[in-house]
């Protein structure tokens, strides 16, 4: 980092460097202790923290403030107020008091809630995260908060994920006091790698299905896509690289710890991986890095797409949740140098591959959304099974201790795996394997299936809740045992053994891996509406309720949430493809067919004896995709009247998934078809070529 962007760094963040210098030291340390242990905070404390705050941020520009949260439809919400308290005697002064500060209360009733609330008892409060720095963005000091209705019940997806990091906490502690370790907190680390699309503003503008689904709705393929595999780490457009400059520039104003930037896969896709963070944090940072990506695309006259699909054919945009455990800077998933360290590894590593297979169905669900759907099992993206990779290694050192055996390491030294000499293991996992879901990387796992435009909250909370639950069964197995070592090498030894089915290393994308997953069980939900419904299997809402993270009720009104969301998506997408074909796409291919026509009598008025051979055969291909267009468009528009007669969301949202869907899909072959024959200054859309491949 230069002298710059360290300088930048942080420079809009109230965190824990500006608390230090300007709070009270008395105030400072109670304020750490909420941090660091979570402590709740009084109301005393509260006003003088608030009114430091307040300071500050209106030297850093800031008149307003908001409590920001991120409400069920994932993305943040904000209600600004502005620090103004007239005196009465024409003056004003600038006041935020310490309950304005840790608690706020927006008006909820628009926010979707899944039916927990009544609509006449709208209001909903927001209580700060003081583990989440807050910061002033565009002269509002932005207070990271959780947001609940007034029995308590969450109404966002902060709150599960707060006491998701609770319950794994507290087991993980529990499981590392059984290794003789007295640690007070374990943290769940995220770094979150977004994918994304930059295309013209000017290309942007002139595609309303992309203006109002984020996605393209019609286009046929161009004739170059990926193939040639030039694009992945590529050099930078020069216009990328100032957007990626400012983006950098911006995000460590906030704090965030941008890291890497570079080219994807497909043409026009880029990502960028920040430095990993306790996961609250970095779910926020991942929030406020989507949010600043569309804001300074637009400076450098781009359009920042962050649809899973975008563009059919070439790869669509995922969010791989890396995941790990941190205890005090020790990394639980860091194999270790010492057999004791190894059986502390192996504990964690088999707790890990436990809790996915036992909620395999609620982990996919949690990434089940209309535009994901594009990705998942369409042969670029993991597929629709979960499934772990471990890597060739690591593979063979669990086999070996299902089986008994002696391990033979790659370097070709042995290794006993007897229950006190258990491996140092090879520390060089670099075998990659891309076509999996859930993929050990060496010391973290990488969680390949969410879809870019998701937060990860939910990921992250069902991630925990699982692992935290097995974590607490493992405690109470090793209770009462008098040889620990012995008898945790067993439970591992079981463990693996009762959960090896989820465990595969071979192409995740082949047909054969579908064949497979089916022998072994393995769920395979192809589509967000046949997964949605499993978050509501018993065994999912008793594993939640248990671990004191959400409640049935708030289950089942997540439930509902995500299955209206699927239909309003999927009800916006069929509406827009329709208003596009009758409106512009139709009216294009009778315009030049018009013309044609028109060319080929005037032709004919000049001599009959020159061929109009390609005039006609032009105008039959056309009218033929136009027929098509027009029947498909009336044959969608019979099937959208069908949605009235759906009984329930998931009536509704299967009625969209496998009836609206498929009749798109015709209407977009004819369009697409007619798209390339009808000449290209007719055709009112830019065409794919046009918008990956501009200079
Ligand atoms: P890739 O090859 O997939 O780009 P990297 O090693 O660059 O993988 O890391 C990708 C992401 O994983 C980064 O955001 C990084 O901060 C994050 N990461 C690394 N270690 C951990 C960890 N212990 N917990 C969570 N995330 C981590
Ligand atoms: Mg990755």
């Amino acid at each position: 980092m230069g002298a710059r962007a360290k300088e930048l760094y942080g420079s809009m963040v109230f965190n824990e460097h500006v608390m230090k210098e300007r709070l009270p030291s008395a105030t400072f340390k109670s304020i750490k202790a909420t941090i660091d242990e979570g402590k709740p905070l009084n109301l005393e404390l509260a006003n003088v923290v608030a009114s430091v705050m307040k300071d500050w941020a209106i030297e850093k520009g800031a008149t307003h403030y908001t409590h920001w949260f991120q409400p069920l439809t994932g993305i943040t919400s904000e209600k600004h107020d502005s620090f103004i308290a007239p005196l009465g005697d024409g003056t004003a002064i600038m006041s935020f008091s310490g309950k304005e500060l840790i608690q706020g209360e927006p008006d909820a009733s628009s926010f979707p809630s899944g039916g927990l609330r009544a609509t006449c008892e709208a209001r909903g409060y927001t209580a700060w995260d003081p583990t989440s720095f807050a910061f002033v963005k565009d002269g509002t000091l932005c207070i990271p908060t959780a947001f609940c209705s007034y029995t308590g019940e969450a109404l966002d997806k902060k709150t599960p994920l707060l006491r998701s990091m609770k319950a794994i906490s507290q087991e993980a502690c529990k499981v590392l006091r059984l290794f003789g370790k007295n640690v007070e907190q374990v943290t769940a680390t995220v770094g979150p790698e977004q994918e994304y699309f930059l295309i013209r503003k000017e290309d942007y503008a002139r595609r309303e299905d992309l203006i109002i689904t984020g996605r393209t709705l019609f286009g046929h393929s161009a004739a170059k896509g990926q193939e040639l595999e030039e694009h992945y780490f590529g050099t930078l457009r020069p216009q990328v690289a100032a957007f990626m400059k400012e983006l950098d520039e911006e995000l460590w104003k906030l704090g965030i710890p941008a890291k890497t930037e570079h080219n994807e896969v497909a043409p026009a896709q880029h990502e960028l991986a920040p430095i990993f963070d306790a996961a609250n944090k970095a779910i926020d940072y991942n929030l406020l890095t989507m949010e600043y990506m569309k804001r300074i695309a637009d400076r450098h006259g781009f359009v920042c797409l962050q649809h899973e699909k975008p563009f059919d054919g070439i790869n669509g945009s995922g969010k791989h949740d890396n995941w790990s455990l941190s205890a005090g800077g020790e990394n639980l998933l860091d194999p270790g140098d010492t057999p004791m360290d190894n059986l502390q590894f192996l504990t964690f590593l088999t707790a890990v591959i436990k809790a996915v297979d036992e909620y395999q169905d609620l982990l996919r669900a949690m990434v089940a959304t209309p535009g994901n759907d594009h990705r998942l099992g369409a042969n670029e993206a993991p597929p629709a099974i979960v499934s772990i990779f471990v890597g060739d290694e690591l593979g063979a050192i669990l086999d070996a201790i299902v089986g008994g055996n002696t391990y033979e390491a790659h370097d070709q030294s042995q290794i006993d795996l007897g229950v006190d000499v258990l491996p140092v293991f090879p520390k060089d996992t670099t075998d990659r394997n891309r076509t999996s879901p859930f993929a050990f990387t060496g010391n973290k796992f990488e969680f390949r299936m969410p879809g870019s435009s998701i937060n990860l909250a939910d990921v992250n909370t069902v991630l925990n809740t699982a692992v935290a639950k097995v974590l607490k069964d493992f405690s109470a197995e090793m209770e009462g045992q008098a040889d620990f070592t012995a008898a945790a090498a067993k439970w591992i030894k079981h463990t693996i053994r009762d959960h090896q089915r989820i465990l595969f290393n071979g192409d995740g994308y082949s047909a054969e891996w579908e064949i497979e997953a089916a022998r072994r069980g393995l769920s395979n939900y192809k589509t967000a509406v046949d997964a949605l419904p499993h978050m509501l299997d018993a065994k999912n809402i008793a594993l939640m309720s248990e671990m004191n993270v959400l409640t049935p009720v708030e289950m089942q009104s997540r439930c509902e949430v995500e299955l209206e969301h699927y239909s309003k998506v999927i009800n916006i997408e069929a509406l827009t493809a329709l208003g596009m074909a009758r409106r512009s796409l139709i009216p294009a291919a009778i315009r030049f067919m018009g013309d044609v026509a028109e060319a080929a009598t005037r032709k004919k008025a000049l001599s009959a004896h020159i061929s109009t051979r390609t005039e006609e055969q032009m105008l039959q291909y056309i009218s033929r995709d136009t027929d098509m267009m027009n029947d498909a468009c009336d044959k969608l528009e019979m099937l959208m009247r069908g949605v009235e007669r759906t009984n329930g969301t998931y009536e509704r949202a299967d009625y969209y998934c496998h009836t609206i869907l498929p009749a798109m899909k015709e209407l977009r072959e004819a369009a697409d078809h007619c798209e390339i024959i009808v000449a290209k200054d007719y055709w009112p859309i830019p065409n794919y070529s046009e918008i990956l491949f501009y200079i």
